[in-house]
């Protein structure tokens, strides 16, 4: 029988009667601000797990190692088991967010390349910006496990980035999660999802409107629900 083994802010996983396989629930809920700001948007569950599956057959179409094996349900993911290595490794294409507070660079501003940056996944630190160093004294991570998460993190940029624009939606940054298989491979895992992603619609020029993600929750833009509906359905087209 299936038994819980965590449950997150937005999915829950479950064992599986094989031990290399675990099944993730994605729910309605959603948080920000580390959690204290909640609320629920309508069909997230189905709708993250669906677009998180599609992005995750075309990365393996690319070349990505990923944990994903199969959706069984509407909001329903097989995944291979990892370990969880616990950095969020962020990717920037554009000033937004917590970067723009960081750096003072205004939001919108194109950056020259795309940059990668890891914060340690903690919620009673308030996932702290990590620094390599910090990275390697908390033994969180090898000096060459860093260059191999910097590295497929932006090798996944490049093709999400294409699959994105050919969909008419703007990657401005996003959030992976990475962990290591039992023969100690790094696989991509987590989500990707409009959770997880900046989106802007490139068929808008207006500010507000252009926000399909989940800055329409933690702003109290509205029309939360229709604009993760909007991903979904250019994620599914073959545009
Ligand atoms: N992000 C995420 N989970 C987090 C923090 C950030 O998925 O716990 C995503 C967020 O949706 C955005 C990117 O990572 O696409 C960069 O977020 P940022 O550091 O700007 O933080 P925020 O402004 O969201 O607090």
């Amino acid at each position: 029988m299936p038994q819980k083994l965590y449950e997150g802010k937005a999915k829950i996983l479950y064992t599986t009667d094989n031990p290399e396989v675990l099944l993730t629930h994605f729910k309605d809920d959603a948080t920000a601000f580390n959690a204290q700001k909640k609320g629920q948007i309508t069909r997230k569950g189905e709708i993250n797990c669906a677009i998180a599956s599609q992005l995750f057959k075309y990365l393996e179409n690319q070349g990505i190692s990923t944990h994903f094996i199969a959706q069984t349900a509407p909001d329903q993911m097989q995944v291979a088991a990892v370990k969880i290595i616990p950095l969020e490794v962020v990717v920037r294409n554009i000033a937004a967010g917590s970067f723009v507070k960081r750096t003072g660079i205004a939001t919108g501003t194109t950056l020259k390349s795309a940059i990668v940056e890891f914060f340690y996944k903690n919620d009673d630190l308030g996932d702290p910006l990590f620094t390599e160093d910090h990275i390697q004294l908390l033994e969180l991570a090898t000096p060459d496990q860093v260059i191999e998460l910097r590295q497929m993190a932006l090798t996944i940029n490049q093709h999400l980035q294409k699959f994105f624009s050919d969909r008419h939606l703007t990657l401005v940054d996003f959030k992976l999660e990475f962990g290591c298989d039992q023969s100690g491979n790094i696989l991509l895992a987590d989500e990707i999802s409009p959770d997880t992603c900046r989106l802007w619609d490139d068929l808008t020029a207006d500010p507000t409107q252009k926000i399909l993600d989940k800055d329409r929750f933690r702003q109290d833009l509205g029309n939360v629900a229709a604009a993760y509906e909007e991903v979904l359905a250019r994620v599914m087209s073959q545009n």
